[in-house]
């Protein structure tokens, strides 16, 4: 036999016992994103490359180690989008949606990264987004983050996530913290790992996040974002912390969240979970006023979140929340005897017509009584119909529940009936 070829390393297949799964956290999605009146937006998998140089910024995880870019055969350099704000922004540029006005969009999707693969952590992974424009007040990012609350809801997970939140400020702010930042850090630049030395000059708050234990007991001296917040900062982000508190929303204040990605201002947040291990950010996200200008259009507020659906989805399975999956099949209908194959199709697409939301699976192949009967089992249906000569005579289905129960010959008429009560159950 030929050697076999296997995927790519950290990109997965979702096979059939998953892509339910996933089904279900996207029809979730869906319908709430659409209950808050976000509308869809979807982007090309691949851009050019320096739309995300510029966007996520040079010296970024993102832009200096994890990008998937490659020549194409007329020489440009093109990448697969490792996130999907960049595309966003560049869509809505080009196609004149932010210009002086609001949008409220989301987009669900992969995106590629070149990472060392791990749970929770892939080379293609999916996100869901939400990404609003021209709204530059706090009540736009609690409606944000009431969303994503509500999303919790919806899955029943709101005990298993907390919200982390921050302020990083304007840019002069953040300006000012910088300059502290270094000199404070130039002071113990001996206790710096070796990523934190290299970012001291080029992407200092960045060591805000390092994972390095020294380091993070060296920053609990650092200088702090807050102290060098002026009043219009300050009030954009109690306001959002009242907003918060008034829906009922828990939080805490995490001083050195700063988020891998240089287009963040103002709000920053993350939903953490305890039980993934180390890749617990279910969802991130945050204000980026700047980058709408930053990419060529007029200058926008901006605030939005990605969310990693492997992360969720995981968590999901992990807490028991798919134990209760829709079956994929409710009927199997089987056809005993020549005759009865060509009215068994048909009856089967009846059926699909007239009981809005049953799903018919029709027996295949041939084979026997108890053949037939095996597979109608393993389908998972509920129900067997049965479709033989002495039925088409008399005008009638066979009905043989497969998981207890009596078998009753029913009309057509009673059949539909009866799995219209079977669906909505
Ligand atoms: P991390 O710190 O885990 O690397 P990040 O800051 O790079 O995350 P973002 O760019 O903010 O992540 O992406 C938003 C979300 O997308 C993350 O919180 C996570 O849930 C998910 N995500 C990011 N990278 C991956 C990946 N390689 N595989 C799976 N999910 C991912
Ligand atoms: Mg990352």
């Amino acid at each position: 036999m030929a050697k076999q070829i296997q995927a790519i390393r950290g990109m997965n297949d979702c096979l059939p016992a998953d892509s339910q799964k996933w089904q279900q956290v996207e029809r979730t999605l869906r319908e709430l994103v659409a209950s808050f009146g976000y509308q869809e937006i979807r982007t090309p998998i691949v851009e050019m490359t320096g739309l995300f140089k510029r966007a996520i910024g040079e010296v970024t995880d993102i832009v200096e180690k994890e990008m998937y870019t490659f020549e194409d055969r007329n020489g440009d350099s093109l990448t697969l989008r490792p996130e999907g704000t960049a595309s966003t922004v560049r869509a809505g540029n080009e196609h004149g949606l932010l210009y002086n006005q609001e949008q409220r969009l989301w987009y669900m999707g992969p995106m590629f990264r070149h990472e060392r693969p791990q749970k929770g952590r892939y080379r293609q992974f999916h996100q869901f987004g939400v990404e609003v424009y021209g709204l530059a007040t706090a009540d736009i990012d609690a409606e944000v983050l009431m969303l994503s609350a509500a999303l919790w809801d919806q899955l029943g997970i709101r005990d298993h996530v907390r919200l982390e939140l921050n302020t990083l400020g304007n840019a002069d702010e953040r300006a000012a913290y910088r300059d502290a930042l270094v000199v404070f850090l130039e002071q113990h630049k001996e206790t710096l790992d070796e990523d934190s030395q290299r970012r001291l000059y080029t992407n200092p708050l960045r060591v805000l996040d390092s994972k390095d234990a020294n380091v993070q007991a060296l920053l609990a001296g650092a200088p702090v974002l807050m102290d060098y917040l002026g009043d219009e900062s300050k009030q954009h982000f109690n306001t959002l912390c009242e907003l918060l508190r008034a829906a009922g929303i828990e939080f805490t204040v995490n001083t050195r969240l700063v988020r891998g990605l240089d287009y963040y201002n103002r709000t920053v947040f993350e939903w953490v979970t305890e039980s993934l291990g180390s890749q617990g950010t279910v969802l991130a996200g945050g204000r980026y006023d700047s980058l709408v200008g930053q990419l060529g259009g007029k200058d926008t507020p901006a605030v939005g979140f990605a969310m990693g659906m492997e992360r969720l989805v995981l968590l999901l399975d992990t807490l028991g929340k798919f134990d209760n999956l829709p079956r994929g099949v409710d009927v199997y209908l089987c056809a005993m005897g020549d005759g009865a194959q060509a009215a068994a199709l048909q009856l089967a697409q009846e059926l699909r017509q007239s009981v809005s939301g049953l799903k018919v699976m029709t027996h295949c192949g041939g084979g026997n009584f108890k053949k037939q009967m095996k597979r109608a089992d393993k389908s998972g249906a509920e129900l067997a119909l049965i479709l033989g000569e002495d039925e088409l005579k008399q005008g009638l289905v066979t009905v043989k529940p497969l998981r207890g129960g009596e078998q009753r010959q029913l009309s057509r008429d009673a059949l539909a009936m009866e799995l219209k009560a079977l669906v909505q159950n």
